[in-house]
C-alpha cells in the first residue's frame, strides 16, 4: 500500500517515523496578543501543529498576523486554519495557513455546488502549498450520504472516499483525514472501513486521529486513550489530537503518552502479557509498576481499551504498583471507567463536551464541571455540554440532551437534535436543563 505523505509547513505527516501530535488554541483568533501567547506556550509544551479557529475574513487576517510574530520569534510550527462552514473562508485561509481544516460536505447543500467549491480550494491550495484536512465528524454527514447509509461509520467512510477522489481528480493530493466521533466504536470502526479501503486501492492517505467532545479529567483521558489507541496499536493514524475540555496545554501529554505508547507497541508487534482468570466472561489481569497514576491510567487504557471495545476480553483485574499514593477505589473506579469508555458496562451519565475554541462563548471547563456535578445521578443518558451553536449542535451527535453556547451569556437546551429552549440566561440554563431531563424521566415513569 503506498501512503502519500503530507506536508504541513516544516512537518511530514504520514512518513511512519513517529506520530504527529496537535492540539488547537481556545482564544478568539482575533485577540491575537492572546492567540500568539497561546501558541508560544503549546510550541513549547511539545505542539507539533497548532489549529486557530478561524470562522471568518478577520480570523484569517489575524492568522496571518499571529503566524508572523511566530516566525520572528524562530516558532515553526504549522498553524492549522479551522474552517468548518465558509468554502470563501477557507480559500482565503488556505493562502495563509500551513493547512485548512475543513468539512467540505457543509460547502453546500446542493452536492455539484460543494464540488465546485472543493475543487476551487484545492487549486489554491496547490498554489500556495497548503495542505488539506478533510474532517469528517459523525452527526454532521451531508443528507445525501445520510440518505444512502445512515449516519454511520460506513456513511463517514463513504464521505471520505467522495472527497479523495474529487481532489485526485484535481491532481490533489495533499490530504489528512479525520473521522471523528465521540463514541468510541463509531470512531474506530470508521477509520478501519477507511483503512480497509485504503488496503483494497493499494492507495492511502495520512489519518488524523480523536475522539471528539471527549470531556476532561480522568474519564477524558481514558476515553482518549481508548478510542486513539484502539486504532494506533493496530497501525492505523498518523497524527492525533486528544480533546480535553481543559487548558489546551494539557491536552499535550496526554497525547505524547499514547502516541508514544501505541507507537511502541505497533513497531514491536507486542502481545500484552495478561494472564485470563476467568472465561464467561472473559476477565483478564496485568500487572503494572508506574511512576505516576497518570501514566498508569494511559498504560492501561491503551493495553485493554481496544481488547474490550473489540469484545476480545469483558473485564480487567489490574495490580499496581506505583510511585504515587492511590486507594483501592481509585482502581474500582478506573476499572468503572475503562468499561464505559469502551461502551461496554455504563455505571454514570456519558458525558460530551467539546473543548473549546475561539468560538466558544462562556467558561466551558466551569460550566461542563457543575453540569456533570449536577447530574452524576442520571446513569444511562448521554449529555453534551458544547461551546457554540455553530458546530456543537451537529457533533453532539448522541446526544439525549444538550446545553450549547449561543451567544455571549445565552444559551440553547437541546433534547435530541431539537432546540427546546433558545437564548436562555446563563444562570438559568442548568436548571433547565435539568427540569426538561426531570420531567422526561417523570413521564416515562407515569407510562409504565
Ligand atoms: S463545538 Fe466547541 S470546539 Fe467545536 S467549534 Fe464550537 S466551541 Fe469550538
Amino acid at each position: 500500500m503506498r501512503k502519500t505523505v503530507v506536508k504541513a509547513g516544516s512537518v511530514l505527516i504520514g512518513d511512519n517515523s513517529h506520530i504527529v501530535i496537535q492540539t488547537m488554541c481556545n482564544t478568539p483568533t482575533q485577540d491575537i496578543d492572546a492567540s500568539f501567547e497561546q501558541c508560544v506556550k503549546l510550541s513549547i509544551a511539545g505542539a507539533e501543529i497548532i489549529r486557530l479557529t478561524t470562522q471568518g475574513y478577520k480570523e484569517v487576517e489575524a492568522l496571518k498576523v499571529i503566524k508572523e510574530m511566530l516566525r520572528k520569534k524562530g516558532i515553526h510550527t504549522p498553524l492549522v486554519a479551522d474552517v468548518h462552514f465558509s468554502p470563501d473562508v477557507a480559500k482565503a485561509a488556505a493562502m495563509v495557513a500551513d493547512k485548512v481544516r475543513i468539512n467540505p460536505g457543509n460547502f453546500s447543500k446542493d452536492h455539484t455546488l460543494a464540488t465546485k467549491r472543493f475543487v476551487e480550494l484545492t487549486d489554491i491550495c496547490k498554489q500556495h502549498g497548503t495542505a488539506l484536512r478533510i474532517g469528517i465528524n459523525h452527526g454532521s454527514l451531508g443528507d445525501r450520504i445520510i440518505e444512502k447509509h445512515g449516519d454511520t461509520p460506513a456513511g463517514m467512510k463513504e464521505s471520505a472516499i467522495e472527497w479523495i477522489k474529487m481532489a485526485l481528480s484535481n491532481n490533489f493530493d495533499q490530504i489528512v483525514i479525520s473521522l471523528k466521533s465521540s463514541n468510541t466504536l463509531v470512531m474506530a470502526q470508521a477509520y478501519r472501513l477507511l483503512q480497509d479501503e485504503f488496503k483494497k486501492t493499494g492507495l492511502a492517505f495520512p489519518l488524523h486521529l480523536g475522539v471528539t467532545e471527549a470531556g476532561n479529567g480522568e474519564y477524558g483521558r481514558i476515553k482518549s486513550a481508548v478510542g486513539i489507541a484502539s486504532l494506533l496499536n493496530y497501525g492505523i493514524g498518523d497524527t492525533i489530537r486528544v480533546s480535553l475540555t481543559e487548558d489546551p496545554e494539557n491536552e499535550l501529554p496526554v497525547a505524547r503518552f499514547i502516541a508514544d505508547y501505541s507507537f511502541e507497541f505497533r513497531k514491536n508487534k507486542a502481545e500484552i502479557p495478561f494472564d485470563i482468570i476467568g472465561s464467561n466472561p472473559v476477565v483478564c489481569r496485568l500487572s503494572y509498576k508506574c511512576k505516576t497514576w497518570s501514566d498508569f491510567i494511559l498504560s492501561a487504557s491503551c493495553d485493554f481499551g481496544p481488547l474490550l471495545l473489540d469484545k476480545k476480553i469483558d473485564d480487567i483485574e489490574i495490580q499496581l504498583v506505583c510511585d504515587e499514593k492511590y486507594e483501592k477505589s481509585d482502581i474500582s473506579r478506573f476499572r468503572d471507567e475503562l468499561l464505559q469508555a469502551s461502551r461496554r458496562v455504563f455505571s454514570k451519565p456519558e458525558y460530551i463536551a467539546c473543548p473549546g475554541c475561539g468560538r466558544t462563548t462562556f467558561n466551558l471547563e466551569t460550566v461542563f464541571n457543575e453540569v456533570k456535578r449536577r447530574t452524576a445521578h442520571l446513569t444511562g443518558y448521554n449529555i453534551a455540554v458544547m461551546g457554540c451553536i455553530v458546530n456543537g449542535p451537529g457533533e453532539m451527535a448522541d446526544a439525549d440532551y444538550g446545553y450549547v453556547g449561543e451567544s455571549r451569556n445565552k444559551v440553547s437546551i437541546y433534547k435530541g437534535r431539537v432546540p427546546v429552549f433558545r437564548a436562555v440566561p446563563e444562570n438559568e440554563a442548568i436548571d433547565i436543563l435539568l427540569k426538561i431531563i426531570e420531567e422526561d424521566i417523570q413521564n416515562k415513569s407515569d407510562k409504565i
